[in-house]
């Protein structure tokens, strides 16, 4: 048995000291990830801190400039909130593809953003081999089952996936991350907040201990508001996607592209960004072919494992197909 302090947070000067000062403790949001890692016996905090009574970190405001979303609102309060749905819809979209109903009105926005990956060497302690659980270790993915794994951005250390699909949205409209800690508040564009595995697979963000998400903000943008989620996966409900993409484009008078935003997740160690196959989308009519013509430019340079190979194709595929739905 291991023994768990709890503290509830009045403050959130009170919740960052107390992670500061207590490396083993941890902060606990809606809670659908980190209970479920202690269950499994990867996460073992010594003392939980709860987030969820501070005040003033669960609203959504839409402006002319920007979504800002607190730390602490529900997947399913920002799902369907009206703004967001009209003016991001694949950030909504893609918060309904997430999880289930019940998991969604428990989940928060910044727990969301530190979900670990689904591997499951990593989700079982069982086994010895794996390097983000326990450094140094090997990983048994390498040799091992490694269907879902990515196939993008691994490295010879790790090769999991990252296993979200709001911060594939978030990535595509260049999102910001708001944080706040010991030495004060900054601010973290989306891409930056997830690292990739290089040899230290496992730090996968760039918070120091203490440091807690207070927001993130999404600016608005004709891309955004013409925008959509597409994820394939193995069933239709509750499960990771097989591969996935964020997309969204402003057309111009002319029929042509103005401005592509394209992202993949479910392939790579990270929310991916596809520039080449926004760069490929630019100044050209918006039209079928083009859409599957520039899609073919996607997951460049992927290095698949064994049992994966049918990410590249199933991504490109899946950007392809993200595209031809948008409302053009
Ligand atoms: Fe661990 Fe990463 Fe290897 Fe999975 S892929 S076993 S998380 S090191």
């Amino acid at each position: 048995m291991h023994a768990i302090d709890y503290l509830r947070a009045d403050t959130l000067e009170t919740a960052i000291e107390t992670l500061r000062d207590d490396p083993s403790s941890a902060p606990l949001g809606g809670g659908t990830t980190l209970i479920d890692l202690m269950k499994c016996g990867v996460a073992q905090p010594s003392r939980l801190i709860d987030l969820t009574h501070l005040p003033g970190l669960n609203t959504i405001v839409a402006s002319e400039s920007a979504l800002l979303v607190g730390a602490l609102a529900r997947m399913s309060d920002v799902q369907a909130h009206p703004e967001v749905q009209q003016r991001w819809p694949a950030v909504s979209e893609a918060l309904l593809r997430g999880a289930s109903q019940q998991l969604r009105n428990m989940a928060t926005i910044g727990g969301n953003l530190m979900q670990r990956t689904r591997c499951g060497y990593f989700r079982d302690p069982t086994f010895s081999e794996c390097n983000k659980r326990s450094p140094g270790s090997g990983c048994a993915a390498l040799n091992g089952e490694n269907r879902g794994h990515a196939v993008l951005g691994t490295s010879d250390h790790c090769i999991a996936t990252y296993p979200g699909d709001l911060a594939v949205a978030l990535v595509a409209f260049d999102a910001m991350v708001h944080i706040l800690g010991p030495d004060g508040p900054r601010t973290v564009p989306i891409d930056d907040f997830f690292l990739l595995p290089g040899d230290t697979p496992e730090q996968e963000h760039p918070l120091s201990q203490g440091e807690l998400i207070t927001a993130v903000e999404v600016p608005a943008s004709p891309a955004a508001r013409r925008s959509r989620y597409l994820k394939v996966r193995d069933r239709v409900s509750y499960e990771f996607a097989a591969a996935s993409a964020a997309v969204g484009l402003e057309i111009a008078d002319d029929g042509t592209v103005a401005d592509a935003r394209v992202a993949l997740g479910g392939v790579a160690a990270k929310p991916w960004r596809e520039p080449a196959v926004e760069a490929a989308l630019l100044g050209r009519p918006a039209v079928p072919e083009l859409f599957r013509e520039a899609a073919a430019l996607a997951a460049s340079g992927a290095r698949p494992w064994q049992h994966n190979a049918y990410k590249v194709e199933l991504a490109r595929r899946t950007a392809a197909r993200a595209l031809m739905t948008l409302p053009l």
